[in-house]
Parts: C-alpha cells; sequence; structure tokens
C-alpha cells in the first residue's frame, strides 16, 4: 500500500489497519509520508500489516512502527534522512532483522535494505578485499568468494540469512572467533551517509589525515571529528574508560560505543601506533551514528582443508570448561559448548534428530573442538594429542572424532540450538536475557558457578548452556514466563544481577549479540556513569537530532517495556477444526515463533523453509510474518467470536504453499500448514467458499465424472484453446496444462485383472492406499507400484476407503477433510497392522495419515488415528524396510548401469525422509541416485495452478529444480515420488519424471 493523501491524519496513514492491530493515537499527526513516498523511487507503507511485520525482531520485543520504507537507491536514503529530520521521527535502519536483543525494533520509520541493496559491487583478489551493500547475505558473499579462495571469516548461527550491515551493526561473530576474530576486525571502510544527509567515507586515517578531516570547516563530519577529538584526548577520560572497560583480553565486547579501541590510536596517542579508524566504532553501533551503504571487508584465505572435531563428552558443564582451558592449548579454530538440555531439544525436532547420532550416553556436556590443519597427519596428531591431555587430567567419558563433512552434522545441531530451545511447550520460554556474557576464557569455569547459584538459589530457575566457551562467552538461557508480573520481575531481577556480576569480572554484558533495548538500560552500571556520559557526548556529535536508531546504546527505554507480551494478558483460547492440545492451543502453536528468521534463508542454503521467501525475497512471505501475524490478530482479534475473521491473515497466508518445511524446518517447528488449513476454514465459515476452492477441493468428484468418459474429457482439455479458456474461467493460469484422466481407474484395473504370483516363497500381504490421485490420473504409478510388489512376493489388497482428504485440506476446507479422516480411520483400522502395512504410492495423501489424521478426527476416533499412523507407509519406506530385513535383494532387479536424479517431494522430506527413497532406487546395484537439492517444486497441489500465484509457482521450480533437471544428461532418469512435482517438472522443462514405482518395476529382472 502506498503512503495515504496528503493531510490525511495517523489513523488514516495506518492504512488497512484491522480493527485487531494497534490504533494509532487519534491526536497525533502522521509525519506526511506521501511527500516522502513522492520523493523517493522505493515503496513506502504505512499498512498495519506490514508495520506490524516489522515490529519484532528475534528478541522479546515488540514496537509498532509508524511505516516501512524499501530504498531503492542511495538518493531515496539522503531522502528518508532528510525526511526523518525534517519530521523528528527515528530511523531504524534493517537487513534481515535477526537481531536478538531489540535492536530493529522502534516507532520509527523502518529501512528495510533486505530488498534493494544486496549487490556485492567488488572483489578485489589482490588486496584481498570485497565490497558490499547492506543486504548481502553473509554466506552468500562466501559463495561467490570461494570461487577465488577467499572468504569473510566471522561466522554468525544465522549465518544463512544475516546480512553485512547487520554483521557490522551488531559486531557479529561466531564460533570461529577464536581465529576471525568479529566483524569489526574485517571492517576496513563505510561509506554512507551522516545524520544530516551527507555523504562520507569512514576508514583509518594517519595522525595528519585525521587532523586534515578535524580542519574541515562546517561539515558534519568535520564537526564529529572534532568533537571526538576533543573527547578522547581528555585524561581524564582515558584513564576512566581504561579502567572501566572490559578487559583486553576478553576478545568479545559488545557493551556500548567501542571508545577503548577508538582513543587507542596514533591521531589520539602517539604511543598507540595504530590509526584512528571509525570504523572501530561504527562496528557495534547499532544503526545508530552512521548509515551505511558500502562497506569495504578483509577476506581471508578459505581455511585449512583437514578439519576434525573432538567432541568431548563429559559429566557436567563445569568439566567441560575445565577441559576447554585444555584444549585451547591446541590452536583449535573453533571450541564450542552444547548443554544436555539442547541435546535433549534435538530428540524431538525431525531434522536435527539426524543430526545427534555422535552423541554416546547422556552427558551433562559436549564441548566441539574443532582442530583444522594443513596436513592430514598434522591435524591427526593434534587430535590424538588433545584426546591424551584431556585423558591425562581426567576430563571426559568419550571423545568421538568427526572428520570431515561428517561434521557438518554437529555444527548443524549447535546452529539449531538456539531456536530449538524455544520449542518447549507452554508459556515459560529460555530466553534471551543474560545469554551474551563474556568474560576472561580463564574466569570462565567460576564465572559459570556464580551464576548458576544465583539462578538457582536466588531465583529458583534453570538455566541452559551452549556455545562459545573457546573465547570466554557461553550463551544461558533462563526459562521465564515473560506473560506473568511474576515472570517479569524476574527478569529484570536476573538481568541486573547478572549485569553486577560481569562487572565483577570485568567482563562484558553483551559479546557478541550487541546492547539493543535489552542491554542499553545497564550501559551506565557495566562502563560508569562518566563514560556512558562519554556515549552520550559521541552519540550527540553524530546524530544531534537522535534520528538514527533512537534507543538503542544511549537513552535506551526499561529493558521490560515494550514486549511482545503484555503481562497479565490473558492468553485467548478458540475453539478448533484441528487439535492443537499438544501446543496448548492455536495461539500457543503460532506463538512458538521466536523470530530467529531461519526461514529467510535462500534456495543457496538449501531446504525447503521457505518457498515463498526463497522465490520473492520479501519479509512477508516468510513463514516468520505468517506467524507474527496470527500471534498478533489472534491475540487482539477485532471480534473474540470470529478470530480468525482477518484480511490480514489472509494476505499474509496467500503465498503459503502448504509445504509443510517449517514443520521440521523451523526449528520452533512452526507449522503454519496446519495453521492455515485452521484458518481458511475460519475465514471461509465467514466469509463462504470461494467457487475455485470448492471445484479443487472436490476433485475427486470432478475427476469421477470425468473418467465415465476419459478419451472425451482429455480430448477436450488437452486442447490448447479450450484448456486456456476453461482455466480462465475457473481461475486457473491459462499456461498451466491439466492432468490426464486414465483410461481406466487404477480400482477397476486392479479389479479386473489376474494378480501376478510368480513362483517362490511369499513375502506376506500388504494393503495399498489407492488414493484419488493415483487413481484417476497416475495409473502407470499405480500400476507399476501393484506389479512391483506382487513380482516381490507380496499379495496386494486394495482395502475399502474414501479419498485421502488432502485436496480438501489443501484448500481449507478442514471439516470436509475431517470426514474423510474419520472414515478412513474406521475403514482401515481393522485391516492395518505392522504386518499388513497400508502403502501408499503418492506421498502427499499416504502421510495425512501420518501428519494431520491423529489431529483432525474426532477424540473417539484419536487413539484409532494415533495406532494407525505409524503402520501407513510410502512404498519407498516400505521397500526399503522390507530390503533390510533381507525379504528383497539385489538379485531380484538388473545389473544395468542407471543414473537417477531424484527430487522429493516436500511432505516426505518434512515428515518422512527420502533416505528409504534412495535405498529403494539403489536396490540395483549398478543404479546411482544423485539427489537434486531443490525444495519445494512451487506446483503444491493446486497452488501452481491458480492464475494469481503461477508466476511464483514457476518462479520456485526456477531456482533449483528446473535447472537442475535441464542440466541432467538424456540418459539419466528424472524420479519424483509426487504428482503435483512430475505435472510441473514437465510443465517446467518438458521432461517426464517417474515415481519410484515405475523405474523399479522397470529393473526387475
Ligand atoms: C538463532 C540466532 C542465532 C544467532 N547467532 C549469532 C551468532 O552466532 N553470532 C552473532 O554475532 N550473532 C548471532 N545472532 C544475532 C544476529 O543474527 C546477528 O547479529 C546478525 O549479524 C544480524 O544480522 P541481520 O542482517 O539480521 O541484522 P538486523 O537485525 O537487521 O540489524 C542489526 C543491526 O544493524 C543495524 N544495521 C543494519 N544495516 C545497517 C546499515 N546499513 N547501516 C547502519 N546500521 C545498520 C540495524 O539497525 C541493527 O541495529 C543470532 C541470532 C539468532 C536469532
Ligand atoms: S517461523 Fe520458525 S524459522 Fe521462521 S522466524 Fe519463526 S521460529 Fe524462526
Ligand atoms: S508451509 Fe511451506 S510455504 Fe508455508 S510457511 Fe511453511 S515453509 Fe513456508
Amino acid at each position: 500500500m502506498r503512503a495515504p493523501p496528503a493531510g490525511a491524519n495517523w489513523k488514516i496513514a495506518c492504512g488497512n489497519r484491522s480493527p485487531g492491530l494497534p490504533i494509532c493515537p487519534q491526536s497525533m499527526r502522521a509525519p506526511p509520508f506521501d511527500q516522502l513516498s513522492s520523493r523517493i523511487s522505493g515503496e513506502l507503507v504505512t499498512g498495519g500489516m506490514m508495520r506490524m511485520l516489522y515490529a519484532t525482531d528475534a528478541s522479546e520485543y515488540q514496537e509498532m512502527p509508524m511505516a516501512v520504507v524499501f530504498p531503492k537507491s542511495e538518493s531515496d536514503v539522503r531522502e528518508i534522512i532528510l525526511f526523518a529530520k525534517e519530521n523528528r521521527i527515528g530511523i531504524i535502519p534493517r537487513t534481515a532483522g535477526t537481531s536478538l536483543a531489540g535492536q530493529v525494533v522502534g516507532d520509527g520509520l523502518v529501512v528495510d535494505l533486505s530488498r534493494h541493496f544486496g549487490r556485492i559491487l567488488e572483489i578485489n583478489t589482490e588486496t584481498r578485499r570485497v565490497r558490499v551493500q547492506p543486504g548481502v547475505v553473509r554466506n552468500e558473499l562466501n559463495f561467490e568468494l570461494a570461487k577465488h579462495g577467499l572468504f569473510f571469516g566471522p561466522e554468525t548461527s544465522t549465518a544463512n540469512r544475516a546480512m553485512i550491515g547487520g554483521m557490522v551493526g551488531n559486531n557479529s561473530c561466531g564460533s570461529n572467533s577464536i581465529i576471525y576474530g568479529s566483524t569489526r576486525d574485517h571492517l576496513v571502510s563505510v561509506r554512507g551517509f551522516f545524520s544530516d544527509g551527507s555523504e562520507g567515507v569512514l576508514r583509518g586515517l594517519s595522525p595528519s589525515e585525521f587532523e586534515v578531516k578535524c580542519r574541515d570547516g562546517a561539515t558534519m563530519e568535520g564537526r564529529i571529528y572534532r568533537s571526538v577529538r576533543t573527547l578522547l584526548t581528555d585524561q581524564n577520560a582515558r584513564r576512566l574508560i581504561t579502567e572501566n572497560f572490559p578487559r583486553q583480553s576478553i576478545p568479545r565486547r559488545n557493551t556500548g560505543y567501542a571508545l577503548d579501541l577508538l582513543m587507542d590510536s596514533e591521531a589520539l596517542d602517539p604511543a598507540a601506533g595504530k590509526p584512528f579508524d571509525f570504523c572501530k566504532l561504527i562496528a557495534g553501533s547499532e544503526g545508530t551514528l552512521f548509515f551505511g551503504l558500502e562497506f569495504e571487508l578483509d577476506c581471508d584465505l578459505l581455511p585449512p582443508p583437514h578439519v576434525a572435531l573432538v567432541c568431548g563428552h563429559f559429566h557436567s558443564v563445569d568439566e567441560a570448561l575445565r577441559a576447554n582451558l585444555v584444549a585451547l592449548d591446541f590452536s583449535p579454530s573453533a571450541c564450542e559448548l552444547i548443554d544436555r538440555h539442547i541435546l535433549e531439544c534435538t530428540r524431538a525436532n525431525h531434522s536435527q534428530a539426524k543430526n545427534r547420532s555422535f552423541v554416546v550416553g547422556d552427558p551433562g556436556a559436549v564441548l566441539v573442538v574443532e582442530i583444522r590443519r594443513e596436513e592430514e597427519s598434522e591435524m591427526e596428531s593434534s587430535v590424538a594429542a588433545l584426546q591424551s591431555a584431556w585423558e591425562a587430567a581426567g576430563f571426559g567419558y568419550a571423545m568421538p572424532v568427526l572428520r570431515g563433512n561428517e561434521g557438518n552434522k554437529v555444527w548443524e545441531l549447535r546452529r539449531a540450538g538456539q531456536g530449538l530451545m524455544s520449542n518447549v511447550v507452554g508459556d515459560a520460554k529460555p530466553r534471551e536475557v543474560v545469554e551474551d556474557t563474556a568474560v576472561d576464557v580463564r574466569d570462565l569455569p567460576a564465572y559459570i558457578a556464580e551464576f548458576k547459584a544465583i539462578l538457582q538459589d536466588k531465583y529458583g530457575i534453570g538455566c541452559v548452556y551452549y556455545a562459545h566457551a573457546g573465547s570466554g562467552e557461553l550463551h544461558t538461557r533462563p526459562l521465564f514466563d515473560l506473560k506473568t508480573a511474576e515472570g517479569l520481575k524476574t527478569f529484570r531481577g536476573v538481568a541486573t544481577d547478572i549485569a553486577h556480576l560481569v562487572k565483577k569480572y570485568h567482563g562484558s554484558l553483551s559479546g557478541e549479540h550487541g546492547d539493543g533495548r535489552l542491554r542499553g538500560e545497564f550501559i551506565p552500571l557495566m562502563v560508569g556513569q562518566e563514560c556512558y556520559g562519554l556515549m552520550k557526548a559521541v552519540k550527540a556529535a553524530f546524530d544531534p537530532d537522535n534520528i538514527f536508531n533512537p534507543g538503542k546504546i544511549v537513552g535506551t527505554p526499561p529493558m521490560d517495556t515494550h514486549l511482545r507480551h503484555e503481562p497479565g494478558q490473558p492468553t485467548p483460547e478458540y475453539e478448533t477444526v484441528f487439535d492443537f492440545s499438544d501446543a496448548l492451543g492455536v495461539v500457543r502453536a503460532a506463538e512458538k515463533c521466536n523470530g530467529s528468521g531461519d526461514c529467510r534463508k535462500s534456495h543457496m542454503a538449501g531446504g525447503t523453509m521457505c518457498p515463498s521467501y526463497m522465490a520473492t525475497r520479501e519479509e512477508k512471505h516468510t513463514t516468520r510474518a505468517r506467524a507474527n501475524i496470527l500471534r498478533h490478530i489472534l491475540n487482539h482479534p477485532a471480534d473474540a467470536a470470529k478470530p480468525f475473521d482477518s484480511g490480514e491473515i489472509k494476505e499474509v497466508m496467500d503465498l503459503c504453499l502448504s509445504c509443510k518445511a517449517c514443520k521440521s524446518e523451523c526449528p520452533s517447528s512452526v507449522d503454519i500448514a496446519k495453521l492455515k488449513a485452521e484458518f481458511l476454514q475460519h475465514y471461509y465459515d465467514s466469509h463462504g467458499v470461494p467457487f475455485r476452492s470448492r471445484l479443487v477441493a472436490g476433485f475427486s468428484d470432478g475427476a469421477r465424472l470425468a473418467s465415465i468418459a476419459p478419451g472425451i474429457y482429455n480430448a477436450i482439455f488437452q486442447t490448447p484453446w479450450i484448456r486456456k479458456a476453461f482455466n480462465t474461467v475457473v481461475g486457473f493460469h491459462p499456461e498451466r496444462t491439466l492432468p490426464k484422466v486414465n483410461r481406466v481407474t487404477l480400482r477397476n484395473w486392479f479389479n479386473s485383472r489376474t494378480p501376478l504370483r510368480p513362483p517362490g516363497k511369499r513375502n506376506g500381504r500388504v494393503q495399498l492406499f489407492c488414493d484419488e490421485f493415483t487413481n484417476f490420473n497416475d495409473l502407470d504409478a499405480g500400476i507399476a507400484t501393484v506389479e512391483l510388489l506382487e513380482l516381490l512376493g507380496y499379495e496386494v489388497v486394495l482395502p475399502k476407503h474414501v479419498e485421502s482428504g488432502r485436496a480438501s485440506l489443501s484448500k481449507g476446507l478442514i471439516r470436509r477433510a475431517k470426514s474423510f479422516a474419520e472414515d478412513n480411520v474406521r475403514l482401515l483400522s481393522p485391516v492395518v497392522s505392522e504386518k499388513e502395512p497400508l502403502i501408499g504410492i503418492e506421498p502427499s495423501a499416504i502421510l495425512g495419515f501420518r501428519d494431520e489424521y491423529p489431529a483432525l478426527v474426532g477424540p473417539s476416533l484419536r487413539d484409532a488415528a494415533r495406532s494407525l499412523a505409524p503402520h501407513c507407509l510410502l512404498l519407498d519406506e516400505f521397500i526399503a524396510r522390507e530390503a533390510d530385513a533381507g525379504r528383497i535383494a539385489a538379485d531380484h532387479f538388473t545389473d544395468r548401469p542407471q543414473a537417477i536424479h531424484l527430487h522429493g517431494h516436500c511432505h516426505q522430506k518434512a515428515l518422512a525422509s527420502l533416505d528409504p527413497t534412495i535405498r529403494m532406487l539403489t536396490l540395483p546395484k549398478n543404479y546411482t541416485v544423485k539427489i537434486i537439492p531443490s525444495g519445494c517444486c512451487g506446483m503444491a497441489g493446486s497452488f501452481g495452478y491458480e492464475a494469481e500465484h503461477y508466476d511464483v509457482s514457476m518462479k520456485v521450480g526456477e531456482l533449483v529444480l528446473f535447472p537442475a533437471v535441464r542440466k541432467a544428461s538424456s540418459e539419466a532418469l528424472i524420479a519424483a515420488p509426487g504428482t503435483s512435482c512430475r505435472h510441473q517438472i514437465h510443465d517446467g522443462t518438458r521432461r517426464k519424471a517417474l515415481h519410484p514405482a515405475e523405474i523399479l518395476r522397470v529393473a526387475l529382472k
């Protein structure tokens, strides 16, 4: 939505505000955003929904910004700064919004740079430097740098979505900081705007260059240099800084402005021997001093190639921290702690459960020590020496070593830890409050012992410990219930007590995450009032009108204000069709999202979540956006009797493909597909079901009708002009082809033929789920499945059942789906068992039994649905299981070589695994399978048919899948278990993809 017309009052400026969204004070006049809108080429949005999306980051804080702007050019940014100055409003630079302390939360104008400022401007291999815009994702930068043997060292756990602007703003670093330091250590220069809109370049200066800058007349830049010279040449100020800032031996120090580093320069102290460098100040200044548009960074050579992770298993965190001091003698590149609580959380997360195979027994903590060396022999001897040193000191009961890529699973698990911890059912969650403290590494065991004692003895709360032990920083997350006044009081109490403890150790309250809204209040305590006064003076010199990210670092409001939850506010309970009791209700299911932004990763990062963000790169189309809007509207419904009746939810759900990737890939397991289906049902209850949704949900009825005269149907709908006309009328895209209807349904074919009974032993009986898609459209896959099973010695039965309900689920007609689910549970429970499983051909149909049915059927059938679920298997899973049991062997199949490229179905990847498909397809001993690293194909049931979604659907396909299929040799086979995926592959590449059953059937001897 564009800005409102001139003179519009603030209420109107709230635009398409849902009655549920916060009301802007009527008395408050809106800044004339229409004027700004006409001065810039980028988009300015004042609508309530978008403002709500930008009201949070990955912290506990929430505040409605006045508007969100997406500048397209540098001159747009300049205009925004001038506008903010004229109207005295704050501007909040923002990139990925993964800050953990509320750095991008505020009531001003959010400037989202992630949309149009994502270019790598120059890679200079001679100087080993790179120039980038703020919206370049850290890992995507490294993808390009790797082509030149370079990389940008600092690595946050969020490196697949965090952007350079934000990394500089927060002075980010990560597990490898022992070797590669923080972003500050790599920042060579920043070009951008001062708060008066004048342009400047900040970089290291010799004393004479510094003096030239100071003499620069009446410019803001000159004034800043002169002010800082006055402030930091004062001997008393220098003494106070030296005495009060964190110890120099602590490499991670993000508390307030880095005045100590700034004053340590030849221009201010001839003995310092270092250039004066404002970059040291800008890194970690959280957008409060300077608006960066171009960052020049030092790069590192690619790390030594030989790597091993020694995973020390200890009985307690304390033992691990003492072992950490021993490990540091072996020049590790990372030393990271994972405690028992995190290891526990990984059990329940589908993606991470696979990564925990290295864990031996039930350790109190694992210390992961990364050893990297140029030579393998060097690496092995360091590993052995470390193990011996630990053994000699009596540390650890197991120390498995993971070499090369094997170690990735440990890092994946460690990275996911932060988000996984929030996946605790209920309102008491592990919160970021004292999780970023850093002390001298030698003080860490004593500091953590005191930390624990405060938490346990004074507050009686437990805590999670993990991360950067090697550099003196442990992330620590106590559990708080911020919905209660008591919880909030403890939140403040713990923050204050730990701030005093950190001060006692001369540590840093923030090691890497920054101060934001959370820690800003404590800066005066940490560095003393006088040093805080110096920081305020620096801010005043850079930003006299306080327009750059106000309320961060200086003048921060109390840490227990502007939170996501208001204490004492009850969590509403609503009646739902799905059972949400595992999350304690639908509202809490939406509240699971902690804003970590994993759903902002691009296709280059792998995985499936979230295809609509991958295709559009817009915050509005992330899983996070959907959860944020749901959380807000359901907590503040316009009409408590119709909480889901919201145009905002509808809009933000529009591009959700219901792929279910979030259910498994989101560390908090936010299940938007389920929430979307629930929402749509209620929305349609109020507004009626659209014709197209009825048509899609009634797919089986339509297909049944068409199958009466399939020849006529196919002749008509395969004629391009008729198809296009039909598509246009029903709301499908004209270019989308329609699936053919089988000449005979699978069920009719099955009933009218003689079963194949090869001589030899019988392997048992299976029930085959004759899903509606295979029955009407995919006869070849159906026949191949039946024949494959029979020829492998299984008796195949087609039991009586109804349709799966998938089409209804995907369109949000979940009451309709519920009746199918209940019928199926009733009909199939008596005949399906572990011995006689239900085998599914189409993943989205059979996986409904495991995923949706137990939460969809009425209470009386819930136990039956739960008992049935584990016996409902994909064909691939069944074949793999039988092969593992020795009942199917390679000698049943050809030994002809065959290359296969496999695209997995989203639901299968989210709820099951592709491993059984690979196992199945490689039963013929010379068949090789390459997984296409695609996420969603983009079709997602009817999504890709729909006129308004067709372009996004094809864009999703073009990210990875289509190029990979086009690149595959013509002799290679393309395998895709999903019917929609095969259709999409055909429409996007004109290549025919096969169901794995078809491939294996042909491979039978
Ligand atoms: C699960 C999780 C794990 C994390 N792990 C780590 C970790 O290992 N190490 C770590 O250091 N951090 C970590 N973080 C914190 C966060 O991811 C990092 O601080 C990250 O670098 C922020 O990048 P962003 O693009 O999200 O920045 P944003 O949150 O968008 O912005 C960060 C700051 O930079 C400012 N800013 C952005 N662009 C500009 C600009 N052009 N000019 C001036 N100021 C600007 C913003 O105003 C803000 O103050 C983690 C966060 C989460 C949720
Ligand atoms: S939806 Fe999940 S991945 Fe996305 S921000 Fe929320 S918690 Fe993180
Ligand atoms: S279901 Fe898929 S498209 Fe929808 S929010 Fe989750 S990951 Fe994104």
